[in-house]
């Protein structure tokens, strides 16, 4: 469902990302790890073009949003966009707007529904997400793994193919990422296509399909779980991983 060939990226003289090349298939979950700084962040960044790319392909469902460095339309730019979705480490939700209007107010500007039919899904993912009593509360009043739950379920509401999550359970303290988590193993187990940048190792482990280990700008690993944790073939995975696990 996602191509993505020979992405680049610089910032100034930094090469934050070399030449990366992968693919996500459908349904897969496919777990990215990796050092700080390593590009993790940026790579996500590219794919819903938050960043503009040097050069590269990336091609979501046929589609390309880049062809080899040259980027498609603006207007095919944003339907290719509404492809994807992307959850944040800090949540990134509307302080000023309910936990019900946080959810409808992407979809009302660009999906033609009513009110109702919005109002239907918005409680529904709610509901989904463990979040239906909190719907006419602002996200100031949550916790953190609450205001998480809910900035899934806004991305949600635009119906992605893929998911895209940058450290979603980091910025949480450790009694809080257990709820996350256990609605991100529901959508994989929904089939929900993912790519999750994350520190968990566990999760990365137990609910991924594929896990791609990122270092310098450069995927240096990548494989089943098994092959990756239990098979590593660069010494530098073996440190990252002796310190995180
Ligand atoms: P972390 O695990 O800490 O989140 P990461 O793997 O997500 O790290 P990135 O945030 O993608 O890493 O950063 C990769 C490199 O690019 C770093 O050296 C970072 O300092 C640099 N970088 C990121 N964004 C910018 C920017 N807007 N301008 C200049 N340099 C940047
Ligand atoms: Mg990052």
């Amino acid at each position: 469902i996602m191509e993505v060939t020979n992405l680049k990226k610089t910032f100034g003289d930094l090469e934050v990302l070399k030449s990366i090349t992968f693919d996500v298939q459908k349904n897969e979950v496919v777990a990215v790890i990796g050092p700080s700084g390593s590009g993790k962040s940026t790579m996500l960044r590219s794919l819903v073009h938050l960043e503009k790319i040097d050069d590269g392909t990336i091609n979501i469902d046929g589609e390309y949003l880049v062809n080899k460095g040259a980027y498609a339309s603006p207007s095919d730019l944003k339907r290719a966009s509404t492809k994807m979705g992307m959850v944040f480490q800090h949540f990134n939700l509307f302080p000023h707007l309910t936990v019900k209007e946080n959810l409808e107010m992407a979809p009302k500007l660009v999906k033609k529904e009513t009110a109702q039919e919005l109002s239907r899904r918005s409680m529904e993912l709610l509901e989904k997400v463990g979040m239906a009593d909190k719907a006419s509360a602002y996200p100031s009043n949550l916790s953190g793994g609450q205001k998480q739950r809910v900035a899934i379920a806004r991305a949600l509401m635009m119906q992605p193919d893929i998911l895209l999550f940058d450290e979603p359970t980091s910025a949480l303290d450790p009694e809080l990422t257990g709820e996350v988590l256990s609605v991100m193993k529901e959508l994989a187990k929904e089939q929900m296509t993912m790519i999750v940048v994350t520190h968990e190792m566990g999760f990365a482990r137990e609910v991924a399909n594929r896990v791609l280990f990122m270092d310098q700008g450069e995927i240096l690993e990548a494989g089943t779980p098994e092959e990756v944790f239990d098979n590593l073939q660069f010494e530098r995975t073996k440190a990252f991983l002796r310190r995180n696990l």
